[in-house]
């Protein structure tokens, strides 16, 4: 469904270029769980910028179910990514003086959906991250793990197919980490959604399905656990269960 190539990234630094992601190839497919890791600086961000169509690379493709997303035109980017794909972010970046409900219908202010129906998502969202009684508060009145659901909410509230998160649990202790993470989980189970996770936690990292590691904008090493419990499976049932190959 996503599908990189190629995908370099240079940014200029005065007279000189800084060559971020280099010929970085990769695809993803729906209803994924993908960690992102690699030291601070390996363009970890630059390359979630990229998938979230928040920015464009220097040179390669990037289709998303089969559409050429680099050669779409800014106005028809943004709509693309607001139907798409939803943010989380290390520090939640809610807005101050809106209540929980109303941060989460944003994404639906941008697609001029009516207010009623805007505000019945919003609080059927809250509900499904289990704020519903939180609606009216401010994110001053609500604590860190809290505010992290608030803002899943408002990525997930305009039904998108990729829901991106920067350091999601940079900012939460332990447990409230694993509680968002076990939300992530659940999202990406019940509702199909591809949900990438850029982190320095090993512990979260552990628990998506796919694990990436970047150097230096590379891609050092990938693990499919999907891909070892198949061969696991493989060892133990014996090659009975395979497909028979044509030939
Ligand atoms: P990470 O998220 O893995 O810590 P980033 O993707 O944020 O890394 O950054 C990778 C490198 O690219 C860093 O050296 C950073 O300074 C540089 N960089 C990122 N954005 C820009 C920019 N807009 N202009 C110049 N350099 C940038
Ligand atoms: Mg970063």
């Amino acid at each position: 469904m996503l599908d990189l190539h190629d995908i370099s990234r240079e940014f200029r630094v005065g007279p000189s270029s800084l060559r971020v992601l280099d010929g970085l190839s990769i695809s993803f497919s729906a209803s994924e769980t993908v960690s992102i890791t690699g030291g601070s600086g390996s363009g970890k961000t630059t390359f979630m910028n990229i998938v979230g169509l928040l920015d464009k690379p220097t040179s390669g493709r990037y289709t998303i179910d089969g559409q050429d997303v680099l050669k779409a035109k800014s106005d028809d980017l943004a709509a693309l990514r607001n139907r798409l794909i939803g943010f989380v972010f290390q520090s939640f970046f809610l807005l101050p003086r809106l209540s929980a409900w109303r941060n989460v219908a944003l994404p639906l202010a941008y697609r001029r959906t009516p207010e009623e129906d805007a505000r019945r998502r919003a609080h059927a969202m809250l509900e499904r991250v289990g704020l519903g009684d939180r609606a009216h508060h401010l994110p001053s009145e609500l604590s860190g793990g809290q505010r992290q659901r608030v803002a899943i909410a408002r990525a997930l509230v305009g039904d998108p197919k990729i829901v991106l998160a920067d350091e999601p649990t940079g900012a939460l202790d332990t447990k409230v980490s694993q509680e968002i993470m076990d939300l992530f989980k659940e999202i990406n189970r019940d509702l199909g959604v591809l949900v990438m996770i850029i982190t320095h936690d090993p512990r979260i990292a552990a628990q998506c399905g796919r694990r990436v590691v970047l150097r230096q904008g590379m891609l050092v090493a990938e693990e499919n656990v999907g891909a070892e419990m198949d061969a696991i499976a493989l060892e133990r049932f014996g090659a009975a269960r395979l497909p028979v190959q044509a030939c």
